[in-house]
């Protein structure tokens, strides 16, 4: 069993850390805000008072926070996890960031004779409390082979998709897939309502179709009831597309789409629901097409 080490006690980090203690593994975690820890504490898990004690304590570091400036604060600030590492450890990120933001960090880890891995993971936080996430990895082969027992025990699938950045650009072209997958069931959705169709019998119809994949399935239920508690926000969806767009400006593609789909995310943001889970646009389009529920 290793000593693992977990930053970032959100809505993913939680369960996902408390697999690896159901795993078995000797678990010590931070978060900036303490009091989100208690859940992992309850379940076995050690604190430690910074990110540097838990390079320090800890061979597998694992960190799951917001964006990358969140990645680049807690691992590159004073009491960070770089400062704590050496040699032969392993730092293991599964936020969604742009590549140049992880590269930055790959970079610090691998001065201290480190190795890093990207892990982003697909799958919201039903699937992280099954254990049942899609973890995407790239980073040297030999260090992600070590890993793998422990990415076992948060996820489903694994794949490893190259030496680099590869999988930092692969979760972003999932994200966009969703979060239009999204914008297409709020018009769907809505055109049956203001037809007179019954909310819950269109989504069960939606659901059971063609088109009724996983993500469907996991947001019928909530949508059908119009509770948009957030598994995946607004805001972050809004970051993951910003930085799609990034990555297709740098590599000439061009996403119409998912433009409008941007544009959606902006007016959900701005009409106070920035917080709210991103399947609001479909609460966001009744709301702009006069649908009372
Ligand atoms: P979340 O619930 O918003 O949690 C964000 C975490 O980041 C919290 O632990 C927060 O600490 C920490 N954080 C934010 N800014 C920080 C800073 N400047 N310094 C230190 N810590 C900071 O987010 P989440 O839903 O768990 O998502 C985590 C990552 O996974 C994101 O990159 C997201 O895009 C990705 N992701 C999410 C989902 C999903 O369905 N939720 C699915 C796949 C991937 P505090 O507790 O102190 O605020």
């Amino acid at each position: 069993m290793a000593r693992v080490g977990w930053i970032g006690l959100g809505n993913m980090g939680v369960p996902m850390s408390k697999n690896l203690i159901k795993a078995g593994h000797e678990v010590t975690v931070w978060n900036r805000t303490k009091a989100k820890a208690q859940p992992v504490l309850d379940a076995g898990a050690q604190w430690a008072d910074s990110p540097k004690e838990i390079a320090e304590k800890c061979e597998f570091i694992f960190t799951m926070v917001a964006d990358g400036p969140a990645l680049q604060d807690v691992t590159l600030r004073e009491d960070g996890v770089v400062a704590g590492l050496s040699a032969g450890k392993i730092v293991i990120d599964m936020s969604t960031v742009a590549p140049e933001e992880s590269e930055k960090v790959n970079d610090a880890v691998e001065a201290k004779g480190c190795k890093f891995l990207r892990a982003p993971v697909t799958g919201s936080t039903v699937l992280a409390e099954n254990a049942t996430l899609g973890i995407l990895a790239s980073g040297d082969k030999a260090t992600y082979e070590k890993a793998l027992p422990l990415f076992q025990a948060m996820g489903k699938n694994q794949f490893y998709l190259g030496a680099g950045e590869q999988a930092r650009v692969m979760k972003l072209a999932l994200n966009i897939m969703i979060g239009t997958s999204m914008q297409m069931m709020a018009e769907a959705v809505v055109l049956a309502e203001k037809a007179g169709l019954d909310v819950v019998q269109a989504c069960e119809v939606i659901a059971g179709s063609a088109v009724g994949s996983p993500l469907v399935n996991y947001k019928v239920a909530p949508i059908s009831k119009g509770q948009y508690d957030p598994a995946f926000s607004v805001k972050l969806m809004e970051k993951d597309f910003d930085l799609a767009f990034a990555a297709a400006k740098q590599y000439g593609v061009s996403m119409p789409v998912t433009a409008v789909t941007r544009q959606f995310l902006a007016a959900a943001h701005a009409s106070g629901k920035g917080d709210r889970d991103f399947s609001v646009l479909v609460q966001l389009l009744e709301e702009m097409c006069g649908v009372e529920r």
